[in-house]
């Protein structure tokens, strides 16, 4: 049947509606409760815990070894809504603050992240916030918050009808529901009081008593929060004129309660709110003037003095409240707003208020560095939760950024391969420190010593050991990554504290798409951008960081990116050039283990061309050995080998068959670099070749020489690598580049 597209809307709006039940009465609120009382009074903190957990934790590669990455944190970048990179470590932190939080049913500290500028503080905390926002749409994180209603006409002798009407006979046992026509007034309770604080509190621990035992397994849950606080001020005022109109009829009182289904919003301000440093960060009182609604009220409830109370704790409550730059605050108010964390209520005139809110604060470095030199600060420190929120150490993770901004950017020119990725290294690279022989064993001093940053970088991010390093130093390295990465960890001078920022780097990137010089943002392009960068120290406070060895030394640290991006171009080029048809490499790789299995063994091979099962070629095994870097007896090496994968097998049960490239990527390395050393003279001759094509001179070329050059030139122009014809000739000639200061680095070595 065919609906109009006004229709479905309509339909899916009424769904929604009555999906969400917008408005209940008190007796609605309680069967609710009886089911399930942790969801109607769980607190901010609490809440704040589930909206964690509802999205769910998987594991990513980490520094040493897998890390747990929240979905919270990863967004919804399809509707705007941007991932956090990495910071695992800090998601970590934080989950764990809130969550003992949670258990212990009260957070008496403020959660303070701090890091470098520009590390991503905030936008954790705006996921945090976005988290809240849509988990308070989702049926298990429903809040409902307290509202009077005051009908039309109300029983008699009471005072608290309008105009002194009479109340008809079938009087209703709540008024939640009344047609706005019979409604005289309304009052919103603006900090939004859990209604279920109508009850009593000296009734409340029976009354949870009785749900818990049809739900015990709440009981791990803390409900402190529901037994200590209660309704606002304002909103006690009420309840007690109610309660003495009637007589202490308590059954009455919650007829004029009125439960509405509440929504996180940033945009409105509704139990997620960010205030900046100039702002005042309060609750202040203001008498409710006489607008609309209050000239409704019954004579009764005119007479008291009914305030509301306002300011960013007001609009934060039973949410989280943000303190952007919280250090950049006068002394006296951080001092306020720490005593207000830890108590956990504010004064506003006299009247005491209960705050139900997770403040959360972001502070930079060098401000916290100040704030630790006061002689306050020990006071301070207790009421503050530290996060750590670094420069990311990771090229994997970090690339991203410059990924997102590379495509933007590709909309308009064309954008070379290994943009995003230099980027990221160089980026890493300058946030690297030198590890300090000190920190460990003896017998490692030299392999520390030794470590570039870009082997750093390398083994950060892929787990990759410098090739130069033999079997027994490389298992060493490896299992030296934890240590590495915690070195400076527990120190003020943290790796990630200082380098290049995400921002400085975009800015370079975007820099480099608007060179005169440059056709295209190809990596030529991009390399010339960061030698300005790093040409004025007085610019970039990562240039003014002292150096040791070649860490933190830029020019020494690019030109180490520099390398590795012409280690990428290189192989793009070699493989552009076919000179063995696609996958040959990895074909040979992977036969050769199953021969020297085979050989050590003493079993048999299948020949995938006659199908007949052969013992292991010599030959074959002889051709790849020559290509690995095998020092000592091949016997030796080859039963090592074999081994390794046997103990990789018992390991990895269901890998079938095994990925010989991800068990060797040394060998596998090893194996191409040593393939093209053996035609080196052909490669850099076709590259002369290709950087000849399109000039007059090509056409000299004998027509197998123009065939091959046309050839590669056609392959690095494919969609993959990418290239286009300007940035394919000025990759070739970083190739040749690269190629040339080998022999240089190999002869001067
Ligand atoms: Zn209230
Ligand atoms: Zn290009």
């Amino acid at each position: 049947m065919e609906t109009s597209p006004s229709d479905r809307i309509a339909r899916s709006v009424a769904q929604r509606f009555a999906g969400d039940r917008r408005l209940l009465t008190f007796d609605d609120l309680l069967a609710e409760f009886s089911a399930d009382p942790y969801l109607l009074v769980r607190n901010a903190e609490q809440y704040m815990r589930d909206v964690i957990e509802h999205g769910g934790s998987y594991a990513v590669p980490g520094i040493g070894g897998e890390v747990t990455r929240w979905r919270l944190f990863d967004g919804a970048p399809a509707d705007g809504v941007a991932a956090l990179i990495g910071q695992e470590e800090a998601q970590r932190d934080v989950v764990e603050t809130i969550s003992a939080a949670a258990r212990e049913g009260r957070l008496d500290r403020m959660i303070v992240l701090h890091g470098p500028n520009g590390s991503g503080k905030s936008s954790l905390v705006e996921l945090l916030q976005w988290g809240l926002e849509l988990y308070s749409h989702q049926p298990d994180g429903a809040l409902y918050a307290l509202r009077w209603i005051f009908p039309r006409t109300a029983p008699e002798g009471t005072g608290l009808g309008f105009g002194g009407a009479r109340a008809a006979d079938d009087e209703p046992d709540s008024y939640a529901l009344l047609e706005p026509e019979h409604v005289a007034a309304r009052i919103v309770c603006e900090l939004r009081c859990n209604p279920l604080f109508v009850v009593p509190d000296s009734e409340r621990p029976a009354l949870l008593e009785s749900a818990l035992e049809r739900r015990p397994q709440r009981r791990s849950e803390s409900f402190r929060h529901y037994l200590d606080s209660n309704l606002c001020p304002r909103c006690k005022q009420i309840y007690e004129a109610l309660l003495s109109a009637y007589h202490g009829d308590w059954r009455r009182v919650v007829r004029h309660v009125q439960v509405e289904r509440i929504f996180i919003s940033r945009r409105f301000r509704s139990g997620a709110v960010v205030t900046q440093p100039q702002g005042t960060a309060d609750a202040q009182l203001r008498m409710v003037s006489g607008d609309g609604g209050l000239a409704g009220l019954p004579a009764h409830l005119q007479s008291l003095p009914l305030f509301e109370v306002v300011g960013d704790l007001a609009d934060a409550n039973r949410g989280v409240l943000e303190f952007s730059d919280f250090l950049k605050r006068n002394l006296e108010l951080s001092k306020y707003l720490l005593q207000t964390t830890e108590k956990g209520f504010v004064t506003v005139g006299n009247l005491l208020l209960d705050l139900d809110v997770v403040f959360l604060a972001t502070a930079n470095e060098r401000h916290l560095e100040a704030f630790k030199q006061l002689p306050e600060f020990a006071s301070f420190q207790a009421r503050m939760a530290f996060v750590r929120v670094p420069y990311l150490r990771e090229t994997g993770k970090e690339v991203a950024v410059y990924r997102s901004i590379a495509a933007e950017m590709a909309r308009s020119r064309h954008v070379g391969p290994h943009i995003a990725e230099t980027c990221a290294l160089f980026a890493v690279l300058t946030r690297l420190h030198q590890p300090q022989q000190e920190h460990y064993p003896p017998h490692v001093h030299g392999l520390v010593h030794e470590l570039t940053p870009l082997e750093k970088a390398l083994l950060y991010a892929e787990g990759r050991v410098p090739d130069r390093l033999d079997g027994t130093n490389a298992r060493e390295l490896r299992s030296l990554v934890p240590r590495l990465r915690d070195e400076y960890r527990h120190t003020t001078w943290y790796e990630g504290r200082v380098g290049a920022s995400v921002r400085e780097m975009r800015a370079a990137l975007m820099q480099a798409a608007v060179r005169d010089d440059a056709a295209c943002v190809s990596p030529s392009a991009l390399l010339a951008e960061l030698r300005d960068m790093i040409s004025d120290p007085s610019l970039y406070r990562f240039l003014q960081v002292e150096a040791q060895g070649t860490y933190h030394d830029a020019a020494a640290l690019l030109r180490a990116a520099t390398h590795e991006l012409g280690v990428w171009i290189l192989a793009d080029v070699q493989q552009a050039m076919a000179l063995v048809p696609e996958g040959e490499y990895d074909r040979r790789f992977d036969t050769y283990f199953q021969h020297v299995v085979a050989k050590i063994q003493g079993s048999l091979v299948r020949d995938p061309n006659t199908g007949r099962r052969e013992p292991a070629d010599a030959r074959l095994l002889e051709s790849v050995e020559r290509l690995l870097p095998i020092t000592g007896d091949v016997d030796t090496y080859r039963s090592d080998l074999v081994s390794r994968i046997g103990a990789h097998a018992l390991d990895h049960p269901d890998e079938q068959p095994i990925d010989f490239r991800k068990l060797f990527p040394d060998l596998h390395r090893a194996m191409r670099r040593n393939f093209f050393e053996d035609r080196r003279g052909l490669v850099e001759k076709v590259q002369r070749h290709v950087l000849l094509y399109g000039s007059a001179s090509f056409d000299d070329l004998g027509a197998d020489d123009r065939a091959v050059a046309a050839r590669t030139m056609e392959n690095l122009t494919a969609e993959t690598p990418g290239y286009c014809a300007h940035c394919a000739k000025d990759a070739v000639q970083i190739a040749l580049d690269h190629l040339r200061d080998e022999v240089s680095e190999g002869s001067s070595a």
